[in-house]
């Protein structure tokens, strides 16, 4: 086996982990050991009653790699792990050698094995329910497409999630449920279909039904159980054979993850489903799905997000089958409402009245605009303007303004145009806008005109600081600083640096006497606040200082150094900043 030492495992973590594992070891912690093929095995006694599970295994460099069942998943080994390392440096004889459990077993023969099984379901009876649970290879199931009981697995998934009750044991509950649908995977691979499809649809039902409290909670092991649950039922599908029961299960499942996902707010777990909904089934099962999805958007509430998910995977669904006229009978059948969809439905069929028509209905802005989008990339520019128009008259909506503004621009219409856009700037005064503004007026030959309209507005409410802003942004340095120091002086409470900031940086060149007056104020603040940080600002600041100075620097700096040489970590950062 490969060497290593102290320095090795201190490098492989953090100084904190390294001393609490120190002193776990010391403390006695570490048990178990056992050496299992080159492979050490421990348990770590941790601050909940159940102990840690440690593993590491090795290679001809040394350490290939550490597992550890605590929730500590920070980059580098945990104090569980360096625990067991440190206890192998300098007591390798403790750590018992074992032969690999296939070859103790090999050996025995069946009246051990039984006494041996009897013995283990009394020290661990909840594992008597693996007894009622068929073997993979042994089912004598192979080849068949029946449908087996599902109950003794309901059993064996709620017991295991029972287990569930807080972090410290997520570890132990994920891990049996991948046991679980490993097991579910030998039996596909042993052409059980039955008991596959079995294991994976209550492993995937029982737990995401339990999902909603553990949610945001789990550090994703028992979410990965579930999507490998997830995998195995879709290989189920690419296995089993057209019109059987199995089949018919496994695709029903498929479509309850989908509702699952879509129900709970979307965590994303339906795209493999959904994938494969889509391209391993046949015509027959699609007839089936599209009744289902009709029957999911019938009954979902009037949430716009929930439906077009539905409604896009419906249209999905009917495509496969040649048809989007289908997508849209199914949906007047059946008399739900999918306006935005059924609106681009329409328009990829060329018809753009029905389309408008649907469109009409559509109750948000995100979506009007989508359409308006696709309507005005086939040329009916006129009829999405309307479209928008008449939305913005009931909703107000500020980006359907903004869509609005851009169609008119580009349509040469600047009257309606500009009018808007003054519109959207008295709704919220801001320097950004202003320049959109005066730009379009330009347009018009009324540039000038409407710029000293808006700043006469900006003026007489007390719009200091946006005024200071466009000033900053048309270059005029000095208006601009006469207007931040008639908003600071204008304010209760509070400065405008950043403001400032912005115009002694625009101007430090014509106005190298201002910037440094402005950079020492802020030193001067900052260090009276006291604290590292507010040193680090400072510090900045004066380089900035020491930047613009040419002579007379030394003399200031050695000043400032001087006045604070009571405050050692201020002198720190100064040096750190290299001052
Ligand atoms: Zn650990």
């Amino acid at each position: 086996m490969a060497e290593f030492t102290e320095s090795n495992i201190r490098k492989r973590t953090d100084e904190g982990r390294f001393k609490r594992g120190k002193e776990y070891r010391w403390e006695g912690a570490v048990k178990d050991r056992v050496c299992r093929e080159g492979n050490l095995e421990a348990s770590v006694q941790g601050s909940y009653p159940q102990p840690y599970r440690v593993s590491v295994s090795f290679s001809d460099e040394g350490i290939k790699s550490t597992s550890c069942s605590c929730p500590d998943d920070y980059y580098g080994d945990c104090k569980h792990v360096v625990a067991v390392l440190l206890d192998w440096l300098d007591n390798d004889d403790e750590f018992k050698e074992v032969e690999p459990v296939e070859k103790t077993l090999e050996g025995r023969s069946k009246e051990e094995l039984t006494l041996l099984i009897q013995e283990m379901l009394e020290r661990e009876p909840s594992l008597k329910r693996l007894l009622d649970e068929p073997l993979p290879g042994f089912s004598g199931s192979q080849g068949s497409t029946e449908t087996v009981d599902r109950s003794i697995y309901r059993e064996d998934v709620r017991n295991i999630l029972e287990g569930y009750n807080g972090r410290g044991d997520e570890w132990d509950v994920a891990s049996s449920l991948e046991s679980l649908v490993e097991k579910g995977k030998r039996h596909l691979d042993n052409k059980e279909l039955g008991e596959a499809e079995a294991i994976f649809e209550i492993v995937i039902k029982e737990t995401l039904d339990l999902y909603g409290q553990i949610y945001g909670h789990e550090s994703g092991e028992i979410y990965g159980a579930i999507d490998n649950a997830i995998d195995g039922l879709i290989e189920c599908l690419k296995a089993s054979p057209k019109k059987t029961e199995v089949r018919k299960e496994v695709v029903d499942t498929l479509f309850w993850v989908i509702e699952w996902d879509i129900d709970f707010g979307g965590i994303d777990i339906m795209n493999g489903p959904r994938r494969a909904l889509l391209e391993s089934t046949d015509t027959e099962d699609r007839e089936r799905l599209r009744k289902k999805v009709i029957e999911a958007l019938k009954s979902s509430d009037e949430s716009g997000w929930r439906k077009n998910r539905y409604g896009t995977f419906l249209l999905e669904l009917c495509e496969l089958d040649g048809s989007r006229e289908d997508f849209l009978e199914k949906l007047e059948e059946s008399e739900v409402k999918l306006p935005k969809i059924e609106a681009l439905t329409f328009l990829e069929l060329g018809q753009k009245d029905e389309a408008v028509e649907s469109a009409r209905e559509i109750d948000g802005s995100l979506d009007i605009k989508r359409v308006a989008d696709q309507l005005c990339e086939r040329g009916y520019g006129e009829d999405a303007r309307e479209l928008v128009s008449d939305f913005v008259e009931v909703d107000g909506d500020k980006r359907l303004k903004e869509w609005l503004v851009e169609f008119d621009k580009r349509n040469g219409n600047f009257e309606s145009a500009l009018e808007m856009e003054i519109g959207l700037f008295r709704s919220r005064p801001n320097s950004s806008k202003f320049g959109q503004v005066v730009r379009c007026a330009e347009e018009l030959g009324k540039g000038e005109e409407y710029r000293l309209e808006l700043i006469d507005e900006l003026e007489e409410e007390g719009k200091y600081n946006i005024l200071a802003e466009i000033y900053l942004q048309e270059e005029k340095l000095e208006k601009a600083w006469e207007y931040a120091k008639r908003y600071e002086k204008s304010k209760r409470f509070g400065n405008c640096n950043r403001l400032k900031e912005k115009i002694v940086e625009a101007g430090k060149k014509e106005k190298p006497e201002r910037a440094v007056d402005f950079y020492l104020d802020r030193v001067y603040d900052l260090i009276s606040r006291r604290g590292r940080k507010n040193y680090r600002r400072a510090a900045e600041y004066l380089v900035k200082v020491r930047d613009i100075y040419e002579e007379g620097w030394d003399d200031l700096i050695e000043d400032i150094r001087e006045e604070f040489d009571n405050l050692p970590a201020c002198q720190d950062e100064f040096d750190k900043a290299g001052l």
